[in-house]
């Protein structure tokens, strides 16, 4: 070490720079001296660096030493101010960052870090050159992205995000209008392309967590600043919405855009919910109108045109071989354009993954801004496959196999018993019940749910399914449960929540008297309780650890969960529901047959009366059976890997929208678990490794 005085100042690491290059930013020390460029890195990030990207990948790596993400930081900085795109360590110490937000702690971190990260980041687009397309600066490109969506989530960094949004527009219209993307026969393209992936992907995913989180602040970013969605309006009209053949970006650019809609949207409900009844109701009523409506409208008919310019781009050109077997990737040609196929081509566009995505479908596809824009793809389209079970359930799905569908039925059928047995049913429906049958639809993942919930049965599918008993005393009507497949556990097949959903069913079917709506009150905890109960038996870890990590006086009483309603909560509709479920069970058998009785014979008052009688008298019992299950809790999960890496949430990206030629290889990948469990159980069917 030349300088020992830089040594003991220096946050990060030992500065000895040449005089020439820069000037040195207000948080790091920098040391001048006539010397070449020499940086020592602290021995956390030499570590790093000298370790492989595989072994990265791992738990093996201690990605919780401390303050690694700020010494990371403080690095790339240092770095950047070498002014070199092409630094290896640049590159590695970005990239490491993805690492990082699937393995490293994501909270509690030591004091500056948010702020250094930020600043890293700000710095590296901020270098010479960098918005110029390399295969050098594309990997740059590519690890600021990924770098954005997988932390700036994070409640330290959500408000950075305005810091960002104009650099990703520029890198935007950068990747619109380079000729280099389009040569196949480049090596380098595939660089690009990757870069060009994250660098939407992130224009999608910040204003989606954005609207997750439900903050006004976090959402004004994305209202107040527009230069991303104009940017990524005019990418779906330029050259590159469409690479060789293939029109993914425009895809992902629909796709960013909805999340867009989706701030807005999320803008206007919570605008809505201040308002006074008499308001909401002119509201509803279209007499008057909020300011961010119009938004909406504009982004609706500008997305449109846009695609419909884009439209009329590729097909001046050339037709375009299609061979994709998805619908929605229909290939227009010129002389097809105007005609009924080149409208249907258009219209698909639009609604996958645009207006599916804002969680709107069939019904407000009849009017306003998506009248005359949407596909209607039928049932059959949808779920090719029907398998009947039994006389009363059959399912309709998209790709089960006949192992998993004999399974299934199975699964259900044996439920059924319990259920019966349980309730003391007898088997017989309430009065006047009719639905004799149940459809089970079962999606291959959230997003077909997403995608044909939307445009074929119209039902809104942000949830993890649905169960629609309709009006039971029409015998034409036709109870359906909506779900899809456990897909982040593959290769292990499971059906979401298809037990739960079943229970509803049996429960509308043997239990309560009419349909969904017709008992005033104090159905939460009895419909979703039993549900969970019946569903999950005596194995419900997560309901336990619960009232393991609530204090004890903060434990919720008999009466109040009785009282729950939807908007307490998951953990209190769920957990809670089950808790009292079980407990009364157990504890009180007849009086909880009691209450079955009084619901399926329409009597709510001798129900409302039983309930509030038990919720006072065995309160006491209630509090020392928590007690007891408490003092015996183990919780599993926190033994087993304490550090356990964090996926990438499930429902964020579109599987249709993956880009099939981009594989997830060690330098490309986000860590999923059904990517360990794929590695572990079935190799190599997930992950390409390099
Ligand atoms: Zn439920």
């Amino acid at each position: 070490m030349k300088n020992k005085k830089t040594l003991l100042v220096a946050l990060t690491s030992v500065f000895l720079a040449s005089a020439c290059s820069y000037s040195p930013l207000a948080e790091q020390p920098i040391e001048v001296s006539n010397s070449k460029i020499e940086i020592a890195q602290p021995e956390a990030v030499k570590n790093l660096l000298a370790t492989d990207s595989e072994a990265l990948w791992s738990q093996d790596f201690d990605h919780y030493q401390d303050s690694l993400l700020l010494q990371v930081s403080q690095a790339i900085s240092v770095l950047v101010k070498k002014g070199d795109l092409a630094n290896a360590d640049l590159e590695k110490l970005t990239f490491y960052l993805r690492v990082y937000s699937s393995f490293g702690p994501d909270k509690d971190w030591p004091e500056k870090t948010a702020e250094a990260l930020n600043n890293a980041l700000v710095n590296l687009q901020n270098m010479q050159g960098f918005y110029q397309i390399t295969s050098t600066t594309a990997r740059l490109h590519e690890n600021y992205a990924v770098a954005l969506y997988r932390l700036y989530f994070l409640e330290p960094l959500r408000l950075s995000t305005a810091d960002h949004i104009e650099p990703l527009a520029r890198l935007i219209d950068l990747y619109a209008s380079s000729d280099l993307i389009q040569n196949s026969a480049d090596n380098n393209s595939e660089a690009l392309e990757y870069a060009l992936w994250e660098i939407i992907r992130a224009s999608a995913i910040l204003p989606y967590e954005a609207t997750r989180k439900n903050k006004a602040e976090h959402l004004n970013i994305f209202s107040e600043e527009e230069s991303l969605s104009r940017a990524l309006l005019a990418f779906i009209v330029s050259e590159n919405a469409t690479i060789n053949g293939d029109d993914w970006p425009r895809q992902h650019a629909s796709w960013a855009l909805a999340n867009y809609y989706n701030v807005y949207n999320k803008q206007y409900l919570n605008a809505y919910y201040q308002k006074s009844e008499a308001e909401q109701k002119q509201l509803d009523d279209d007499e008057i109108t909020l300011p961010v409506q119009k938004k909406m409208t504009d982004l609706d008919n500008s997305l449109w045109q846009a695609l419909t310019n884009s439209m009329r781009n590729i097909s001046s050109k050339k037709p375009v071989a299609d061979d994709d077997s998805d619908a929605e990737s229909e290939a227009v040609s010129g002389s097809e354009l105007g005609t009924t196929l080149g409208s249907e081509a258009l219209k698909t566009l639009f609604s996958v993954p645009y207006v599916v995505s804002t969680y709107r479908g069939k019904s407000e596809c009849e009017e306003g801004s998506l009248k005359d824009r949407c596909i209607a793809p039928t049932v059959e389209e949808a779920t090719p496959i029907k398998h009947i079970c039994s006389d009363s359930l059959f399912i309709r799905t998209q790709k089960m196999t006949k192992a998993q569908l004999d399974d299934s039925c199975n699964q259900l059928i044996s439920q059924e018993a319990v259920f019966h047995e349980k309730l003391a049913t007898s088997k017989e429906p309430a009065a006047n019940d009719f639905n004799d049958k149940l459809r089970v639809i079962v999606f291959n993942n959230a997003a077909e749910y997403n995608k044909y919930g939307q445009l074929v049965f119209d039902i809104s599918t942000n949830n993890g399914g649905m169960y629609i008993e309709g009006t039971t005393q029409d015998p034409d009507n036709l109870a359906t449960f909506y779900s899809y497949e456990h897909f982040w556990v593959r290769p292990k097949f499971q059906v979401w929540n298809l037990n739960h959903e079943y229970v509803h069913y049996l429960d509308g079917r043997f239990i309560k008297y009419d349909t969904f709506n017709h008992f005033p009150s104090n159905l939460v905890w009895w419909s979703e309780g039993l549900a969970e109960y019946i569903s999950k038996g005596d194995e419900n870890p997560k309901a336990f650890k619960l009232l393991n990590k609530a204090k004890q006086d903060e434990w919720l009483t008999l009466q109040q969960v009785f009282d729950t309603k939807y908007r307490d909560g998951t953990d209190q509709v769920y957990k809670w529901g089950y808790l009292a479920v079980r407990f009364m069970y157990e504890k009180h058998r007849e009086e909880y047959r009691q209450l079955a009785h009084f619901l399926k014979t329409d009597f709510f008052d001798g129900y409302k009366k039983l309930l509030d009688e038990s919720g006072k008298q065995y309160q006491a019992e209630f509090n020392t059976w928590l007690t007891e299950h408490n003092a015996n809790f183990v919780d599993v999960n926190v033994e087993k890997n304490p550090q356990k890496p964090r996926q990438f949430y499930r429902y964020t990206y579109k599987d249709y929208l993956q880009p099939t030629h981009l594989k997830e290889t060690s330098q490309h990948m986000h860590w999923q678990y059904w990517h360990e469990n794929a590695l572990k159980d079935n190799k190599g069917i997930t992950v390409t490794k390099e």
